[in-house]
């Protein structure tokens, strides 16, 4: 199709909006340009009879491994698993190599996603030097920079000095950024740490990584926003006792958010049996008793934000011996179907409560929300995504746009399916395939 963009009139006829009402939507300029019924003549028509509309989804913990792994992930096929997963934004973390600790790191991950052109990349910047945990990165630089970089994180690594969390969160008050914690404090999780620490660990004889690893923490750090009057983000919450020390934390009125992966709102330590190294994560998969205060953790709003922790691996990385295979799911392309899964079909969520933990929130979170997560409302920014919210799909890791194949949700029977997505207005996936 060569239509002139500026034209164009693109009309998704009768979908279902996140608060339950059906509506026609006509894009155009990028915006949506009208609601209701619509009869403005199109160019191009979606039907979206009995399909869910959601706001783009936003996806504040993606791996995307260029430079340095272009074996295992680039910023374009990143892009592509993005955008059929229903994204229309991505913060891209900066454990590459080199890593993004300077304006320049960051503006080059900003313009490989520009390029790209399916998402928008935004890159997240260390919060220290070659995430070495001792010297501040270029913080202000990258946030001054083209990039615009809100948000940092050595995630990967935990920031374990408290003195430098504190003076990194002294910092980014400034220009309101946020620090983005992987809580796992090293000493008590131990170097060789790959699995759950409890009964299960011992019968296994692998290093167990406790919970209380991650909570003492969570806990340290919202002492620190709290004492700093800055903000922090608690990456991946994987436990129970996370999930109590951000709730008591937020009823403190201190300024702390809270994300969780997919794969921690449905998947168990016990899958640790086979020594598949699939399983192998960081945090490590926990108990159901974990799994389930979660789930009712972003049910309530204690957790704000579903983040995939997209961690693509080449194969050999990840095809070892469970003690030695790298750590890391892919996540890109399941999100939706997983949380439509567990939240959804358990009635913990409704559509509306799904387009604020994957795409209101987590814009938020980022700053993006100048652009991303915003109401479907005329004049608003044409980022959306559009559901069948009943399709049944069996995940084929052969079919992942991602380069790598590190999926542990392959031959799993999900449900909830990405039929469209729209990037400003422009569709980046239609048909469940790339545009
Ligand atoms: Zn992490």
């Amino acid at each position: 199709m060569n239509i002139d963009k500026l034209d164009h009139r693109l009309v998704i006829k009768g979908a279902t909006l996140p608060d339950g009402t059906t509506s026609d939507v006509l894009v155009q300029d990028g915006i949506v340009a009208e609601l209701g019924k619509v009869s403005t003549r199109a160019d191009q028509t979606i039907d979206a009879d009995g399909l869910r509309l959601l706001p783009g989804l936003v996806d504040v913990h993606t791996h995307l491994r260029e430079p340095g792994r272009e074996d295992a992930e680039t910023v374009l096929t990143g892009s592509r698993a993005a955008a059929v997963g229903g994204y229309t934004a991505v913060l891209a973390m900066a454990n590459t190599n080199p890593v993004t600790d300077t304006a320049e790191a960051a503006e080059r991950v900003y313009d490989l996603g520009r390029a790209a052109g399916l998402v928008d990349v935004q890159p997240v910047g260390a919060v220290t030097k070659g995430l070495a945990g001792e010297e501040l990165a270029e913080l202000g630089l990258m946030a001054r920079s083209r990039a615009k970089v809100r948000v940092f994180s050595d995630d990967g690594k935990c920031v374990h000095d408290p003195r430098v969390m504190r003076r990194a969160l002294e910092y980014v008050k400034a220009f309101g950024g946020v620090v983005s914690q992987h809580s796992q404090d090293p000493a008590l999780a131990g170097p060789t740490a790959c699995c759950h620490e409890g009964e299960l660990s011992g019968q296994l004889g692998l290093p167990g990584w406790p919970g209380v690893a991650e909570e003492v923490i969570v806990a340290r750090d919202v002492m620190l926003a709290r004492h700093t009057g800055s903000r922090v983000h608690v990456a991946h919450v994987s436990t129970a006792g996370s999930v109590e020390v951000v709730r008591w934390a937020k009823a403190q009125g201190i300024a702390v958010t809270a994300e969780v992966t997919p794969h921690h709102l449905m998947l168990t330590t016990d899958l640790l049996t086979g020594y598949d190294p699939t399983y192998k994560v960081n945090p490590p998969l926990r108990p159901d008793e974990d799994v389930q205060a979660l789930r009712e953790a972003l049910a309530d709003g204690t957790i704000d934000a579903v983040a995939t922790d997209h961690a693509p691996h080449a194969r050999q990385d990840k095809e070892h011996a469970f003690v030695d295979a790298a750590f890391g799911m892919l996540g890109l392309e399941t999100a939706l179907p997983v949380v439509t899964t567990v939240m959804v079909g358990s009635g913990l969520l409704d559509w509306a409560g799904v387009a604020r933990v994957m795409s209101a929130n987590p814009a938020r979170i980022a700053g993006l929300d100048g652009e991303h997560g915003r109401p479907i409302a005329v004049g608003e920014p044409a980022n959306l995504t559009l559901v069948d919210p009943t399709a049944q799909v069996v995940v084929d890791r052969a079919a992942s746009l991602s380069l790598s194949r590190n999926n542990p949700w392959h031959d799993r029977l999900l449900t909830g399916r990405i039929v469209a997505t729209l990037l400003r207005g422009t569709p980046t996936v239609l048909e469940g395939e790339l545009a």
